[in-house]
């Protein structure tokens, strides 16, 4: 058996300010840089790990398979992707596809991936694949955020979504696109699918599957695969994306079986549209918030921190991690006992590096790049203390989300206040590992509050830690407040837009 697997994860916001070069992709979807892997250095970056491309090698290798992998190429959430770094990335895919010989084709896609030309990347890379091999298999695992369009449904053989947010399954939803896949390639089934979407864009805020309605959701596609689905995925979408159809969607994949397909399908999507008030999410002012924080008891012994989220401001959304609007409050406020993770600041983190341990520094931090598609304004904070930390902010994550997986924060420091901790990195990533802090000589468990630039993926590493959790309205390409965003393309009515209860 010959097998070609392949990744090109990229989730957009378009209202984004990050730029999204070539440079930006590497073998990790969670950070960025320095430029993808090819061929044998990225199995080896993969191999054994609990990513989807390690699940794809795992079953290739269970399969006593010849691997083909051209390329491994996923970046952090940013702008539409440059044409030239999509065209390098689905070039090596569609050449490798060229050479034909292969009896399946395995890809780790995310579904929401915007560029330059086209708003749905992953259904303009599988139309190439399809015009090139008419015939050959291919299977899909897609993320939960993923904007479906038809050409990412039609082209693909079977299809498979992530079941978790924060996405904890990326092994698991690999596994089983991949094993249906080596299924089909055997004769043992025929797969057909039934895509569908409503018009809605759930809350990212609300979409979390420890939370009602999304883990009853989830459930529900874990139960359709007991009933008769080979596969049913239930998509929450990207709602950071002003593309036509952004928004929740669902696929349910069976055995040849069109009409139970398109019954679970439209199950799927009318238990969401019955839910989409509990998808709304509700903003606190920031000042009423903090306030909130401040009146909350210290942790008792065997208790974790107060976790103050800035989640407008989330790298791993399109954020540009570098806003200094929270922050800043929580340096007037006073709070005590204070970890921040983390402003993206590669002039600050070289400057504190040039002073050394111990200097006593004051930096101008954050606020370097604009956001013309925000309104608002994020200036540069001013911050004095100690460089407590120099490290080379390079990690592998102890999971459970990318066990294995190395992350690298770019060359990183922790400046102390004598309140407050803050990190600066230079590379961005979301601090959904507790190697984030560990990495740097802080502690969490030890504050009392810790903030963070995260909306849910936090809750991977350093939920069970929580004593509470604060959300704080800062300023941010992900701002939580969608009526702030300007959408002009996406396809109108939507929920709730302009739908009733908005
Ligand atoms: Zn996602």
């Amino acid at each position: 058996m010959r097998l070609l697997i392949a990744m090109m994860k990229h989730e957009t916001n378009t209202f984004s300010p990050v730029p999204t070069p070539l440079a930006r992709f590497g073998p990790s979807f969670g950070k960025s840089g320095p430029g993808p892997l090819y061929g044998e250095a990225a199995i080896r970056a993969f191999r054994g790990t609990g990513s989807g491309l390690g699940a794809y090698l795992d079953i290739a290798e269970r399969e006593k398979a010849e691997i083909v992998l051209p390329i491994a190429a996923g970046a952090p959430p940013s702008r539409p992707v440059d044409d030239a770094a999509f065209e390098h990335i689905a070039s090596q895919i569609c050449d490798a596809v060229a050479q034909g010989g292969f009896d399946g084709i395995m890809l780790d896609l995310h579904g929401a991936m915007v560029t330059e030309s086209f708003e749905d990347g992953e259904g303009e890379l599988l139309r190439r694949i399809r015009a090139l091999d008419a015939k050959t298999p291919i299977a899909v695992a897609y993320d939960m955020h993923a904007n479906l369009y038809e050409a990412m449904i039609a082209n693909a053989t079977v299809v498979s979504g992530y079941r978790t947010y924060p996405h904890v399954d990326t092994y698991d939803t690999a596994k089983r696109a991949g094993d249906l896949l080596i299924r089909a390639i055997r004769g043992e089934v025929r797969p057909m699918m039934a895509w569908g979407n409503v018009p809605m864009l759930p809350h990212v805020m609300r979409q979390g599957t420890g939370d009602h309605p999304n883990r009853e959701l989830q459930e529900r596609c874990a139960v359709m695969a007991r009933e008769g689905a080979l596969a049913a995925s239930l998509f929450t979408g990207f709602p950071h994306a002003d593309i036509a159809n952004a928004g929740l969607s669902a696929v349910v994949v069976t055995d040849g079986d069109r009409d139970l397909a398109e019954r679970l399908r439209d199950e799927l999507l009318d238990r969401a549209w019955v839910e989409r008030e509990a998808f709304v999410y509700k903003v606190e002012p920031l000042t009423e918030a903090l306030a909130r924080a401040r009146a909350m008891p210290a942790p008792a012994a065997g208790e974790g921190p107060i976790v103050l989220l800035d989640h407008y401001d989330n790298c791993a959304s399109g954020g540009t991690m570098d806003t200094t609007i929270v922050l800043g409050e929580i340096l007037k406020s006073g709070l005590d006992n204070v970890a921040a993770f983390a402003v993206y600041d590669p002039e600050a983190v070289s400057q504190a590096i040039a002073a050394g341990i111990g200097a006593q520094v004051t930096l101008s931090v954050g606020g370097k790049l604009k956001m013309p598609q925000i309104p608002g304004d994020s200036p540069p904070l001013d911050i004095s203390g100690t460089v407590k930390t120099i490290a080379s902010g390079r990690f592998r994550n102890k999971g459970p989300m990318g066990r294995g997986v190395l992350t690298d924060m770019g060359p990183s420091v922790v400046i102390d206040t004598g309140k407050v901790e803050i990190a600066l990195i230079s590379s961005h990533v979301e601090p959904s590992d507790l190697n984030c802090f560990y990495s740097l000589g802080i502690d969490p468990l030890q504050k009392r509050y810790v903030m963070l630039k995260s909306r849910v993926h936090w809750r991977a590493g350093l939920g069970a830690m929580a004593k509470a959790v604060v959300d704080l309205a800062g300023i941010g390409a992900c701002t939580s407040d969608y009526s702030s965003l300007t959408f002009n393309k996406v396809r109108r009515p939507i929920y709730p837009l302009d739908l009733p209860n908005r």
